[in-house]
């Protein structure tokens, strides 16, 4: 007999009574512990009573008093990672994307099919259970194709000596802003969300917010970009993070500039 997990305890936010106590009766059949909380004061004292004992928050939005995104943005500040997946009749892309800033993990609309629900929070406990320790050291580890040099405008990134040379000037990089560089460069053209970023470059190590990504990304702008508020390389995108387009004026074309 393998030796049995404790329980995973989901907490429920969710003012409609027969909607919370139906997702509560369906999650304790799978298996899980399940807490319920009609408004975002009894959600946050229970989730500051149990340090760690909340291992995902199911989220309504529009509630009595308090609103959902206030409570997102007190359970970040109280806890950067854990899994928060918003279920709520607000359908807009303004909403997604003010939740998403707020540090959601997912966001699924109401009406809802339960079994998606459930599948999709076993898949956020699973991400998360599999998180290899953290170490806030490397970063990535070495990929086959991880080149040494790699060059975009008339910027060269050195992976071997941390230095970003941009015409004559080097500049030495800090090892968290040269990680996040090398994501970046690693998932080029790609849009890459702050929640992405932070558990992957930062894995769970550091006491750092959504917020600390953008200063970081304010950082490697000041180097790399010509004018930094106007940036061409490492650009926002508007409610979800950043993308890095090593070659803003070839878009279509391949974006292989590795040098050997
Ligand atoms: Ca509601």
């Amino acid at each position: 007999m393998s030796i049995e997990e404790p329980p995973k305890h989901i907490l429920i936010v969710e003012d409609e009574d027969a909607l919370a106590k139906g997702m509560q009766f369906n999650f304790e059949q799978e298996g899980y512990e399940v807490s319920v909380a009609g408004d975002g004061p009894s959600a946050l004292a229970s989730f500051a009573r149990q340090p760690g004992g909340i291992d995902l928050i199911i989220l309504d939005l529009m509630l009595p008093g308090m609103s959902g995104f206030e409570i997102l943005a007190k359970v970040r500040e109280l806890d950067p990672f854990v899994p928060v997946l918003i279920l709520s009749a607000k359908r807009l892309s303004e909403d997604r994307a003010h939740a998403f800033d707020l540090g959601t993990d997912q966001y699924l609309t109401k009406p809802f099919a339960l079994p998606e629900l459930i599948s999709r929070v076993r898949n956020l406990l699973r991400k998360r259970a599999n998180k290899p320790p953290s170490s806030g050291e490397i970063v990535t580890p070495p990929e086959k194709n991880t080149v040494e040099k790699f060059r975009f405008g008339d910027v060269e990134v050195d992976f071997d000596a941390y230095e970003v040379k941009v015409g004559d000037k080097v500049h030495s990089l800090t090892t968290m802003e040269f990680q996040l560089l090398r994501y970046f460069i690693e998932h080029k053209g790609r849009v890459l969300s702050r929640s992405e970023l932070l558990e992957n470059v930062w894995k769970e190590s550091a006491e750092i917010t959504t917020r600390s990504v953008d200063n970081f990304v304010l950082r490697l702008r000041k180097i790399i970009e010509e004018n930094s508020a106007d940036p061409r390389y490492l650009v926002s995108v508007r409610g979800t993070g950043y993308r890095f387009i090593p070659h803003p004026d070839a878009q279509d074309q391949p974006l292989n500039h590795f040098t050997p």
